[in-house]
């Protein structure tokens, strides 16, 4: 069986009171039943919940673990409104970088996001470092890569598995270290099958459909 991410983000969602109840349905879900060694479940929350998170996660041993959804280029220091890496790691074990939202909203360039992968790495947070298509560049050192193109983003029109799968392959030719290339885009648990059959696909990123902790836990189900 391949290895599959499964990874949640909650984009700027969720006050401390709705993550608890989500960690409280997801705990009730049995999922739990189903810890297995191929599905990792990774939730990535706003800063603001992640320290609540990690100490529910850690007092119920939950089979889940944390992501960032972003990181600062910079060390410590004198950067108003940051979060550096080694704050982000306190409480993670990944984080996303280069989210289509984050390149066109708050003009993250290429070589901004070079040197937050290499922050991240520096830590031993796992970057999880998103692409528009297959000509977006991709630092050398990262080995996790999201397809997420941005006509499928939260539109509920998501991409084919077939492309999908086309453009995983190309990407891991044009850059041989990747290891594992994850999906995103409109996924939810009516389609989630047909992107994580590819070859090439070893897994997904949710947006919209991680908020439901019933959608997210019957996406992982069908995954
Ligand atoms: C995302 O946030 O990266 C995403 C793919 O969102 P959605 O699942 O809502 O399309």
């Amino acid at each position: 069986m391949k290895k599959l991410f499964l990874v949640a983000n909650w984009k700027s969602n969720k006050i401390s009171l709705e993550a608890r109840e989500w960690l409280e349905e997801y705990q009730r879900s049995k999922i739990k039943d189903q810890r297995s060694k191929e599905k990792e479940v990774i939730v990535c929350p706003p800063f603001t919940l992640l320290s609540m998170m990690k100490s529910f996660i850690d007092d119920k041993n939950l089979p889940i673990k944390l992501g960032g959804q972003n990181v600062s280029p910079f060390d410590a220091g004198a950067y108003t409104g940051e979060v550096h890496a080694k704050q982000v790691k306190e409480f993670a074990d990944y984080v996303i970088i280069g989210h289509s939202e984050r390149r066109n909203n708050f003009g993250e360039t290429d070589d901004i996001l070079i040197k937050k992968v290499k922050k991240a790495m520096e830590v031993g947070l796992m970057p999880i470092f998103c692409i528009q298509n297959e000509t977006t560049p991709v630092p050398e050192q990262v080995t996790l890569v999201a397809y997420e193109p941005p006509t499928a983003i939260g539109t509920g029109n998501p991409d084919t598995p077939e492309n999908a799968e086309r453009v995983a392959k190309i990407v891991k030719e044009k850059n041989p270290q990747i290891v594992y290339i994850l999906y995103g885009g409109s996924v939810t648990q009516d389609n989630i099958r047909g992107f994580v059959e590819m070859e090439n696909i070893n897994g997904v990123l949710v947006g919209g459909a991680s908020l439901d902790p019933l959608k997210f836990t019957a996406l992982i189900k069908n995954a």
